[in-house]
């Protein structure tokens, strides 16, 4: 998700991929933490660990790549429970929406591609400890959480998409005030439906996010 972070100078500089620079914040660890209390083994939460890590830098690469592309000068910071891909500002409404749409696109071509590898590998009848696990966590994670990140809410990559068509016929204030009304409607909605299947944590993000839009509906 793009979720702005916490951008503070004990961010750590881990790696750059094709010239992006993906930088780790502390609060990566309390991703580390909560995996290991999730999965019950060192072994899955190992796995865990990488399989969320991995979603998470793929979906911030998808959003960094297309900004590349138009040379606005991406850098990833990847926090708890997800990343932020920080670039210039994108010169034109198309430029916009392929930078935001890259992000859950990447994330649903990961999903496919460990598809395709966890058909392959069991017609191979290969023995492995880790791909029966780690495989279907990567299909499942990435598609749920493309899917949820591809609600009409902001500031999730769904709400900017929503926010981006309805610029194209509004004034950018109208555009904001009907995108933030609409973010509320969801947020409120996806909030109602995770508690109904008593997914609290996802209810609680929502009802943060529900919140948040309906601060800036009274703002804007
Ligand atoms: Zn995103």
């Amino acid at each position: 998700m793009s979720l702005p972070g916490s951008e503070t100078g004990n961010d750590v500089h881990v790696l750059d991929v094709a010239g992006i620079p993906i930088r780790f914040s502390p609060m990566w660890l309390i991703l580390v933490v909560l995996a290991f209390r999730w999965a019950g083994s060192m072994r899955d939460g190992v796995i865990m660990v990488v399989a969320l890590t991995l979603s998470i830098v793929v979906h911030e690469l998808g959003h960094a790549f297309a900004s590349k592309a138009y040379g606005l000068q991406p850098s990833i910071l990847i926090h708890a429970f997800g990343g932020w891909t920080r670039h210039l500002q994108a010169r034109t409404p198309n430029q916009d929406l392929i930078v935001v749409a890259a992000g859950p696109g990447a994330g649903l071509a990961l999903a496919l591609v460990s598809f395709v590898l966890l058909l392959a590998w069991r017609a191979s009848g290969l023995d492995s400890a880790v791909l029966p696990f780690l495989l279907p966590y990567l299909v499942s994670i990435n598609v749920y959480l493309s899917i949820l990140n591809l609600l009409p809410v902001l500031p999730l990559d769904g709400g900017r998409i929503a926010l981006n068509a309805a610029q194209r016929y509004a004034a950018p204030a109208q555009a904001l005030r009907t995108t933030a009304l609409l973010s509320v409607v969801v947020a409120a909605l996806a909030a109602l439906g995770a508690a109904a299947l008593s997914d609290w944590f996802i209810a609680i993000f929502f009802v943060a996010l529900g919140v948040r839009a309906g601060m800036m509906l009274r703002d804007a």
